[in-house]
């Protein structure tokens, strides 16, 4: 893809910071073990283990001449920026920009203690979305979808949670699931997940109409979101795939739901709690 002009300044680069487990004990553990078992995003376990203990580390002003990687994801964020600032005051509302924090190995957010292994997230607490960079190379050598697009695709997905939060709906969706039983709980984070990529889908829309599209990409889009639906993760890690477990949607739901932001550009398209079919 290419990119626009501008950068975002939202970008904390905290990489080479190591953190220190902010919730430490069993809690840590169980959000990890969790984290290993689904593969990627444990957004919806660390909404639910919320805590206060954020230990603000400082963080190196990003080096954006220098690393290709990072001017990158500011490129990105900052095209995110942009989309959502223009959707929401066409609804009237006002967009408030998320940060996007680069960490290596560990890192402490307001949602607790979080290892790179549990893949990029987004925190409601705080507002910031998390990528570890090493997630590229997992993307590239173990899920096999390479390409700049790709991950593009996973911090816009990572803003369709913020999208989210600012609209209320994952707060909506997290106190209805403490009504529910494990797998109904499950559905519901399904379809949160799904969202999250039909909302991914329309950025691609309106980074397509700014012609920041390129041959190729929208493809390299789809192998990542089909690469880490639940089912192909589930079966990788333990050889069958256990669909009450699933919260993030198979690889043809995530497939179909990323398309269809894609291709209406409309965040209406994207109501996949009324859908009847996902
Ligand atoms: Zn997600």
């Amino acid at each position: 893809m290419r990119l626009g002009d501008r950068r975002s300044d939202n970008v904390e680069d905290r990489r080479g910071i190591r953190a220190g487990p902010a919730l430490g004990g069993v809690g840590t553990v169980v959000v990890l073990l969790l984290a290993w078992y689904l593969g990627i995003d444990p957004t919806p376990l660390l909404q639910q283990m919320q805590t206060d203990s954020v230990s603000d580390q400082p963080a190196a002003p990003p080096d954006l001449q220098h690393d290709p990687l990072v001017d990158f994801v500011s490129g990105v964020l900052a095209d995110t920026e942009d989309t959502w600032r223009a959707e929401f005051a066409a609804r009237g509302g006002r967009y408030v920009d998320p940060k996007l924090v680069l960490f290596s190995d560990s890192v402490s957010s307001a949602c607790g203690h979080a290892e790179a292994a549990m893949g990029p997230f987004y925190c409601p607490g705080d507002q910031k979305v998390y990528i570890d960079l090493s997630f590229y190379r997992d993307l590239r050598e173990r899920f096999a979808a390479p390409g700049d697009f790709a991950e593009a695709y996973v911090i816009a997905h990572e803003i369709g949670h913020h999208v989210q939060n600012l609209l209320g709906i994952s707060e909506q969706v997290q106190s209805e699931q403490q009504r529910l039983s494990g797998a109904q709980a499950n559905q519901l984070s399904v379809k949160l997940e799904l969202q999250a990529d039909c909302l991914a889908g329309v950025w691609a829309n309106r980074a397509d109409s700014r012609q920041l599209l390129e041959t190729g990409d929208v493809d390299e889009a789809l192998a990542a979101a089909s690469a880490i639906g639940d089912d192909r993760l589930q079966r990788e890690a333990q050889g069958r795939v256990t669909p009450d477990s699933f919260t993030h949607g198979t690889s043809a739901q995530r497939t179909r739901w990323f398309k269809r932001g894609l291709e209406s550009g409309a965040m209406d398209q994207c109501d996949t709690f009324g859908a009847t079919q996902l």
